[in-house]
C-alpha cells in the first residue's frame, strides 16, 4: 500500500540536529544564523510554530474587544481557536473550489464596521495572487495576515508584500519540515519591535518534548515505507484501533487541551538549527518532482474528477484534495488498489458566528466531499498513473 504521506526530512537532518543536543550550541548563534538565510523584506521571528506566531502577534495588536478577524475558511481548527481566544470573533470567508482562494464577493459579505484583520490562507500548495485581496482589504483598513503553512515553496519565496505579517510553517507534516518551527516575516516596524520583545519573554522550548517530537517524527516516516506500514497496520487490526485515527493523531503538533500554554514557546537551540539546515539546504530537485507528479496527476485526472483548488495559482501539490461523490466507498476502494487516501482530520472550516448567516456555504457543503489521495516526491511515475487511473473509473462508477 502507499501510504498517504512520506514525512518531508532526510535521515541525514536527524544526525544533524542530534548533534545540536549533544553539543549546548549557542542559542544566540544559532538565531543569528538562522536569520542570515532568510533576508526579508521586514523582520523576521523565527517561531517554535505559525500557531504561536499568530498567538503573538494577535497579542500586540490592540484592536477592539469582539473585533471581527475574516479567516478562509478552511484552516486548522486551532488558528480559529487563537482568534477567539484574544476576544475577536473569527468569520470565514467562503473559497473558490477550482482555486481554493477566498472569493471577493464573500470577502465583501463577511466584512463589518467591526472588521480588523483577514488571515488568508495559501492551501494545499497553491499560492493566490493576493493583489485583489490586498486592495479590497486597504480600502477598509483591514490588516491581512497571510498564513502561508502550506506554501513553502523554498527560500526565494518569503511571503506577499502588502501583508502585514506572513507565517511559514516547518510542523511535521509541511514541506522541509523541521519537526516544528516558523518563519514570521513582520511588515511593520511598531509591530515588529512589540512582537520581539513580547517573543523574548516566552520560556524557551524544551529539549525533551522536543526530542519527543522527533522520536515520533522518525518512527512515523520508518512506518511510512511500504513493508513497515503494512506490518503498521495489522497491528492496529489485532488491537482493533483504527489506523487512519491513529495517524492522525501522531503527527498532530500540540495534542490536547491547553493550547494557549503549548504554543507560548520560543523555539530551542536544536529547532533553531534545524530550521537554519532545512532553509539553507532546500531540495529544489526533490519539490520540482512532487510538483510534475501533481500536475501529471491533475491533467490526467481533471476532466472526470472534481478535485478541490487545482486551478490555484503556483500550485505545487503538497497535498492533493479531490471532490468524490462517495469519499467512504471511494477510500475502500483505493485501499483495495493498494492506495492509502484519508479524508484528514487536521483541517475543518471556521463556524460562522451564530447571529449571523453562514459567510462560507460553498466550502462547507463541499468539505464532507473531501479526499486526499496519496502523493509525494518518491512515487514512481508509472503508480501515480494507475492512481489516476484507478480514481477516474471509481469516481465514473459512483456518479
Ligand atoms: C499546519 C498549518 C498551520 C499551523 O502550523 P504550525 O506551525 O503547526 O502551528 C496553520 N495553518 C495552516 C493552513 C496549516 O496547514
Amino acid at each position: 500500500m502507499w501510504p498517504r504521506k512520506r514525512l518531508d526530512f532526510g535521515w541525514m537532518d536527524i544526525s544533524a540536529v542530534r548533534l545540536a543536543f549533544v553539543f549546548r550550541w549557542n542559542r544566540t548563534r544559532a538565531l543569528n544564523q538562522l536569520l542570515n538565510e532568510w533576508p526579508a523584506d521586514g523582520h523576521t521571528v523565527p517561531a517554535m510554530s505559525v500557531r504561536s506566531g499568530l498567538h503573538l502577534i494577535l497579542g500586540q495588536l490592540d484592536w477592539p474587544e469582539g473585533s471581527e478577524v475574516l479567516m478562509s475558511a478552511m484552516t486548522i481548527p486551532d488558528m480559529a481557536r487563537i482568534v477567539r481566544h484574544h476576544g475577536y470573533v473569527p468569520v470565514p470567508v467562503d473559497l473558490d473550489l477550482d482555486t481554493a482562494a477566498p472569493t471577493l464577493e464573500s470577502l465583501k459579505q463577511a466584512t463589518t464596521q467591526r472588521t480588523r484583520g483577514l488571515i488568508v490562507a495559501h492551501l494545499f500548495g497553491t499560492r493566490i495572487d493576493l493583489s485583489h485581496i490586498l486592495s479590497f482589504a486597504a480600502e477598509r483598513d483591514i490588516a491581512v495576515l497571510e498564513d502561508c503553512a502550506q506554501a513553502f515553496v523554498g527560500p526565494d519565496w518569503k511571503g506577499t508584500p502588502g501583508c502585514l505579517a506572513s507565517m511559514f510553517s516547518f510542523g511535521t507534516i509541511k514541506t522541509s519540515t523541521a519537526l516544528g518551527g516558523a518563519m514570521l516575516t513582520i511588515r511593520d516596524p511598531e509591530l515588529a519591535v512589540a512582537t520581539i520583545q513580547a517573543h523574548d519573554n516566552w520560556p524557551v522550548q524544551d529539549r525533551v518534548s522536543y526530542g519527543f517530537r522527533i522520536a515520533r517524527a522518525v518512527l512515523t516516516k520508518i512506518l511510512s515505507y511500504r513493508p513497515l506500514f503494512a506490518v503498521f497496520r495489522l497491528c492496529c487490526r489485532i488491537l482493533r484501533r483504527d489506523y487512519d485515527h491513529t495517524l492522525n493523531n501522531f503527527v498532530r503538533g500540540f495534542p490536547g487541551d491547553d493550547l494557549i500554554r503549548q504554543i507560548e514557546r520560543q523555539p530551542g537551540t536544536p529547532l533553531l538549527v534545524l530550521l537554519r539546515r532545512r532553509i539553507r539546504r532546500f531540495d529544489a530537485t526533490h519539490f520540482a518532482r512532487r510538483v510534475k507528479l501533481g500536475e501529471r496527476l491533475r491533467d490526467t485526472a481533471h476532466t472526470t474528477l472534481g478535485l478541490l483548488g487545482h486551478r490555484g495559482d503556483n500550485h505545487t501539490f503538497w497535498i492533493f484534495p479531490i471532490l468524490a461523490q462517495r469519499p467512504r466507498e471511494l477510500i475502500s476502494r483505493l485501499r483495495r488498489e493498494g492506495f492509502d487516501a484519508t479524508r484528514g482530520e487536521s483541517m475543518e472550516i471556521v463556524t460562522a458566528p451564530e447571529d449571523r448567516s453562514d459567510t462560507a456555504p460553498v466550502i462547507r457543503t463541499a468539505f464532507d466531499r473531501i479526499v486526499y489521495l496519496p502523493l509525494y516526491a518518491d512515487m514512481p511515475e508509472e503508480v501515480v498513473d494507475r492512481l489516476g487511473r484507478v480514481v477516474c473509473e471509481a469516481e465514473s462508477q459512483n456518479g
